[in-house]
């Protein structure tokens, strides 16, 4: 019967939130004046968070705020009869029952009576799992203590957060990726240097023993043993252009590329120079069209891969045409791009990027000669130069490669 009474009680406070009661003295709740009930009212109702008052001694629901139905996907009525139990799944996600969990929070609000805040998983219309925060405070309510649950819905933080751990855990895979290939490639540029350095003392000592026999013993050595030895110098003397390629190659890649301001005209007449035999015999035709005043560059390096660039650009000629070669550049506002231009045989598009690879070679050596380390190099040139080489081609009509060459890199103070 008791329970009855107070049934009612509750009831009436349902209908009328009694959230603030002014005849009531306590800490939690001095007394307000109608603008500050007023206050707590709006707060109440229009709280983002679901808020629940509840008679603990009585395990009944007083008041909930209108955010509450809208949490749980359910109208107000299954609110306030049931308890947390019912809109719970059986077990929290660490596996203890969600019973005997509440009853350890509980009891633990219970002994301290000041506010207790946990994590909780509720169901949502009665299905969907969503997590929240909890947190449970005593106030004075007419007289009684009652207690304010305030629940949040956290699901889309934890949502965000496992994202965030995923990605965590794929940004290390990376990383470590990244170390390996590093490494891997320190150690390339390691072995290509210990493989050419080393390799050339052998060599030498091949070369000129063989050279030797040839030379003192040639009277007697059979025609058999002379081939033989012929042969053995001619691969001494490839694996000798490959080493020395080698050497070249990780030397672009460990050089200082110190930085200094040029006149790109003079040093693209320099290179000019060097391939004077080059153009004189193909009798090229080379034009130089407008260039950029002054770059900030590497002047030996990119004497280097100008000189690659040029040279490929006569050698890969088409037969029964003279080479006619364009060389140009302009200033953009972060960086400096040049072209040369040829009228030569053309690359394929599906070759473009199979090209920049150390020793990749599209001809023949009797057709052209070459060693296919040029464009390997080019593109080292340029990559340490903040920049980017690519090319447009047409089969049978000729080339043009550009690079660009960025006027801030971090190489300036190398
Ligand atoms: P190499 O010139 O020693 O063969 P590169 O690395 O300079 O080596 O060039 C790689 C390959 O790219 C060449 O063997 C050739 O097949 C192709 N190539 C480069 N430049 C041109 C060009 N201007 N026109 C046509 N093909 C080219």
């Amino acid at each position: 019967m008791e329970e009855k009474g107070n049934e009612k009680e509750m009831d009436r406070s349902l209908d009328t939130p009694q959230l603030l009661n002014d005849g009531v003295e306590s800490h939690a709740l001095p007394i307000l004046s109608k603008e500050a009930k007023n206050y707590y009212q709006t707060l109440f109702e229009n709280s983002p968070e679901g808020i629940l008052i509840v008679d603990l001694a009585l395990g009944r629901a007083i008041d909930i705020n209108p955010q509450l139905p809208k949490l749980f996907q359910t109208d107000r009525e299954s609110l306030m009869e049931g308890n947390m139990l019912v809109f719970s799944p059986p077990n929290q996600p660490d596996g203890v029952p969600s019973q005997t969990k509440l009853r350890e929070y509980l009891n633990e609000y219970r002994a301290k009576r000041t506010t207790v805040s946990f994590e909780w998983q509720f169901l949502r219309g009665g299905h969907m799992k969503f997590d929240a925060s909890v947190s449970i405070s005593p106030m004075m309510m007419e007289n009684r203590e009652v207690s304010v649950l305030f629940i949040r819905d956290i699901s889309q933080i934890r949502r965000a957060e496992k994202i965030l751990e995923q990605k965590i855990v794929e940004l290390d895979d990376k990383n470590r990726e990244l170390e390996r290939y590093i490494r891997s490639n320190l150690e390339l540029e390691n072995f290509a240097y210990i493989a050419s350095h080393d390799l050339r003392e052998p060599l030498r000592t091949i070369m000129g023993f063989s050279q030797l026999l040839e030379q003192r013993y040639s009277d007697i050595l059979p025609i058999e043993a002379k081939e033989y030895l012929s042969l053995v110098i001619h691969a001494v003397d490839s694996m000798n252009e490959v080493t020395s390629d080698l050497l070249e190659y990780s030397r672009a890649n460990s050089a200082d590329y110190i930085r200094k301001e040029i006149n790109p005209r003079i040093l693209v007449e320099n290179v000019l120079r060097m391939l004077d035999h080059q153009i004189k015999q193909e009798d090229a035709v080379i034009v130089l069209k407008c260039l950029p005043d002054l770059i900030w560059v590497s002047s030996s390096q990119l004497a280097k891969l100008f000189q690659n660039l040029i040279s490929n650009a006569i050698k890969f000629r088409k037969k029964g045409t003279k080479p006619y070669v364009t060389i140009w550049g302009e200033e953009s506002e972060l960086h400096w791009k040049f072209y040369v231009q040829d009228n030569g045989i053309g690359i394929e598009p599906r070759h473009f990027e199979k090209i920049f690879l150390i020793f990749k070679r599209l001809n023949s050596k009797e057709e052209y000669k070459g060693s296919g380390i040029g464009l390997a190099i080019s593109k080292i040139i340029v990559e340490k130069h903040g920049g980017k080489i690519g090319l447009e081609s047409t089969p049978g009509i000729g080339t043009t490669f550009s690079f660009t060459i960025a006027k801030y890199s971090h190489t300036e103070e190398e």
